[in-house]
């Protein structure tokens, strides 16, 4: 009798649960600057984990509301958090008992990218991330169903080795898109009307660092002035302006010329904008410059982080040449939840070069000679992941 029992139960829950949430939601379109996704509640000191950006007027199915954020419903067993503010109730759409995808087409252009047009009945939700090794771009597009029988793909395409789909669920279609190089050098997705579009950064053709365009950002700046230090009262930053300083005259003394700095002055510079910018200026690689800090007063050292798999590479091969100048490891973070490290669009790293709560540390960082050590690590570290990319063609 008990084995019977059970399912009976369980499907009851189901079809209660399919009832509620069939009855019970509004429609959104993502709205703001930068909507993000969030895969739960959970709250920490740079935000909770992110599944990452969504373009704005996407078409949303809110469920529920927990303090400052919506849940909503992504696809029928898939949801997520997102900021209310970025969420505009829409009573003007027309919700459809079903959205399809149709075809797609890929084709290169004269310009860094191979570009994927995804043609959709609505502009839905999706989820993006890297694999590696081999290297793809994965996409999960959400409340769809495929009728996508014609995948146009031309012979300009220089990066995008295959793209090919699976229908994972129900209504959840997985997009996955093969890479050449093993190397992420980035892409960005957004809505051209409703065709979903991944531009698909092509990895430079000559990985020479002085054709690399390299973008350094001094964290920091104006009336967000970081952490201070435990002797001197040093304030993180004023010093993340001149290790960037440092690392840009170096940068151009060694015949980089395509050098991006988010800023050269003491100016406040919010975080998001400074991904607009930077989005904007499209470089190859972003490196972030911070100073650490925290309650123990023993802890020092140097810490890379990192969110994208695909951008692991760097932020280790800088780390190595930090600790290779007597730094102490701290280690190289993934999956971090810092803002900088969220864009998919280039290669990016954070640097903490050193704890300005730490008495050694700190007088490091006060002294000249250390902004011009720590450029020259940082030189080499992008010297030596460039090879490593070589090699790995
Ligand atoms: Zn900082």
């Amino acid at each position: 009798m008990k084995k019977i029992l059970l399912p009976a139960v369980l499907f009851f829950s189901v079809q209660l649960f399919a009832q509620d949430s069939a009855q019970q939601y509004w429609l959104g379109k993502s709205i703001g600057k930068l909507p993000a996704l969030a895969y739960g509640l959970g709250e920490d000191r740079l935000g909770g984990a992110k599944m990452g950006y969504v373009d704005t007027n996407i078409v949303f199915k809110i469920i529920d509301s927990v303090h400052s954020m919506y849940q909503v419903q992504l696809s029928k067993y898939h949801s997520a958090f997102i900021d209310k503010s970025f969420i505009k109730r829409d009573s003007s759409i027309k919700e459809k008992p079903f959205y399809l995808t149709n075809s797609w087409k890929l084709s290169g252009t004269d310009t860094c990218y191979d570009i994927v047009s995804i043609s959709l009945d609505e502009k839905l939700p999706y989820k993006t991330w890297m694999e590696i090794d081999p290297s793809k771009i994965m996409i999960d597009i959400y409340g769809v169903h495929s009728n996508t029988n014609w995948i146009t793909q031309l012979s300009s395409l220089k990066e995008v080795k295959n793209a090919y789909y699976n229908q994972i669920e129900d209504d959840v279609v997985r997009v996955t898109l093969e890479l050449r190089h093993q190397q992420h050098w980035g892409y960005s997705i957004g809505y051209k009307n409703k065709v979903l579009q991944i531009k698909v950064k092509k990895q430079p053709v000559d990985l020479d660092i002085r054709k690399i365009k390299i973008a350094i950002d001094a964290g920091h700046g104006g009336n967000n002035v970081g952490a201070d230090g435990v002797k001197t009262k040093a304030i993180e930053k004023n010093y993340t302006l001149l290790f960037a300083k440092a690392l840009e005259k170096l940068l151009k003394r060694k015949g980089v010329t395509d050098v991006i700095m988010t800023r050269t002055a003491d100016t406040s510079f919010d975080n998001k904008d400074r991904i607009l910018f930077l989005q904007q200026q499209n470089p190859d690689v972003l490196i972030s410059l911070h100073l650490n800090s925290t309650s123990n007063k023993e802890i020092n050292g140097s810490t890379t982080f990192y969110k994208h798999i695909g951008f692991r590479p760097l932020s280790q091969a800088i780390l190595n040449r930090m600790v290779e100048v007597k730094m102490n490891e701290f280690g190289n973070v993934g999956n971090f939840n810092f803002v900088l490290n969220s864009p998919t669009d280039f290669v990016n790293t954070l640097l903490e070069i050193a704890f300005l709560s730490n008495e050694e540390d700190e007088k490091k960082i006060i002294n000249p000679k250390f902004h011009l050590t720590v450029a020259n690590q940082v030189y080499k570290g992008l010297n030596d992941w460039l090879q490593q990319v070589q090699k790995m063609k």
